[in-house]
């Protein structure tokens, strides 16, 4: 392990000025000895970006600058009430460079000049290529010594535009000859996030909300201690708030759990993202730029498990179940085959399952393709559906283990139907569904049951340990 600490920076957290003064405050009280900085583009730039160039691919050049100048007047406003002198100066002829580059790639896009998904990638990147030198300059005006990195000198990925997979030896490589020179020399790298090439140097992105991919592939590069995802909420909550306005942060969560909530759209990092980091066991720590002493939740490889095992009560609406019943399936085999071959073809997810000797049962979120599946489904047996259902899952390290949990749990909902349950073989989920108009219902009588209820009856002892980690 190194001394090296990440911060990770959202658009939220850089979307004007007073956002950038913040930052520059966090990477100096907060840093540690080697903090090196991954920042995403202002909030709404890459939307605005991805609008242009969709402007100019349909011939609307007027529309296309527009929206480019409006996007550089909004760096403008921010570069010249936080530079002075010199870095102001470079910085305007930074952004009078990018508008000609802009406008070039746009005219581009327009007249079909070139792969249009290679120079949508080449339009976007000026998103972080920008708030990388605005942050660099911010920091270096605070008298941080800081220096711009271009993210694609060190994050080397395939040719899959707008979604390219990092190759990772070539980009832990590449990191570390960038970084290394410059730590070795006390000076603080600051990286767009989201932005790569390819191996031949052509400007890739890592989709939509990379910037935590770069977090991780150059955290795990440089063995970092600790990379922190700041945004603009205090770390992963017990529950959602608009449904349970009593729901905490919680301070520990294991890469497992961290795994099954993703799926709920919790503030949580989505699993591939942070592999990087969890295949070198580091720790990955979600923390609020609004409030930087909130000690976050860090997700890390340690199971805890907490008094009463539960961690959080997730659940997501909108989900329609299927229950597939067939003699057909008794003691034959190839029958699952058959019946997910049938999603496969219709390119539907399947997110959770649940067999009897001859029922299936399953959940589907995407019901975009449902007439056509359940009319093939038919072929295999007696298809029933139940639409406007809710999943809810339980997660927590030991939930398995602990005796009486599921007894609790189904007792705290016992007048509410339950149509299909499952216990995933991740050990740190017990999931079930039940009718849309009753989950919020389910999930607050939960919450009040694990967490409420619990912490008045173990008094101080329910309280996990709050606070940093040792540092
Ligand atoms: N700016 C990119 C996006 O909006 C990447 C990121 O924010 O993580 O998707
Ligand atoms: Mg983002």
């Amino acid at each position: 392990m190194s001394d090296v600490t990440i911060l990770k920076f959202g658009g939220t957290s850089v979307a004007d000025a007073a956002a950038f003064t913040r930052v520059v405050t966090i990477v100096r009280r907060l840093g540690g000895p080697q903090p090196v900085v991954v920042v995403s583009a202002l909030a709404g730039m890459t939307d605005a970006l991805f609008g242009g160039a969709a402007a100019a691919a349909h011939g609307d050049m007027a529309h296309a600058r527009r929206i480019v100048d409006e996007q550089l007047d909004r760096h403008d406003a921010v570069g010249r009430s936080l530079l002075r002198g010199d870095a102001a100066v470079q910085f305007q002829h930074e952004l009078d460079r990018a508008r000609d580059e802009l406008t070039g790639l746009l005219d581009g896009l327009a007249g079909r000049a070139g792969d249009p998904a290679a120079l949508r990638d080449e339009v976007v990147s000026y998103g972080e290529r920008l708030s990388g030198s605005l942050l660099t300059a911010a920091l270096a005006a605070a008298g941080v010594p800081a220096r711009a990195v271009d993210a694609r000198r060190c994050i080397v990925t395939d040719e899959a535009y707008g979604r390219a997979t990092p190759l990772p030896a070539d980009t832990e490589r590449h990191t570390q000859a960038q970084l290394a020179p410059l730590l070795g020399a006390g000076l603080v790298p600051v990286l767009g996030g989201y932005i790569a090439a390819t191996l031949s140097g052509r400007t890739t992105t890592l989709g939509r909300g990379g910037s935590d991919y770069t977090a991780a592939l150059v955290g795990a590069a440089l063995d970092a201690r600790e990379i922190q995802i700041w945004t603009d909420v205090s770390g992963v909550l017990t529950a959602d708030p608009r449904v349970v306005p009593s729901a905490r942060p919680i301070p520990r969560l294991s890469y497992a759990e961290a795994a099954e909530l993703a799926y709920f759209g919790a503030k949580v990092l989505h699993p591939k993202t942070i592999e990087p980091a969890t295949a070198r066991r580091i720790p990955v720590r979600i923390c609020n730029s609004l409030a930087p002493d909130d000690p976050g939740t860090v997700v890390a490889a340690e199971p805890a498990v907490w008094p009463g095992a539960v961690k959080a009560i997730a659940h997501k609406t909108g989900i329609t179940v299927l229950q597939i019943a067939s003699t057909r399936m008794l003691g034959a085999y190839g029958f699952l085959r058959a019946l997910f071959d049938v999603f496969d073809r219709h390119r539907t997810v399947v997110d959770v399952v649940t067999t009897s000797e001859v029922s299936v049962s399953l959940t589907l979120e995407d019901a975009r393709a449902l007439p056509a599946i359940v009319s093939e489904l038919r072929a295999l047996g007696d298809v029933s559906i139940e639409p406007h259902r809710a999943i809810v899952c339980v997660v927590g390290e030991g939930l398995r283990t602990t005796p009486g949990i599921a007894a609790r749990i189904f007792t705290t909902v016992q007048d509410i139907n339950v149509s299909l349950i499952s216990q995933g073989a991740s050990r740190v989920n017990l999931t079930f569904v039940v009718a849309e108009d009753r989950v919020h219902e389910a999930v607050r009588r939960l919450h009040e049951a694990c967490f409420e209820r619990e912490r008045a009856s173990l008094g101080a002892d329910a309280d996990a340990p709050l606070g940093r980690a040792a540092s």
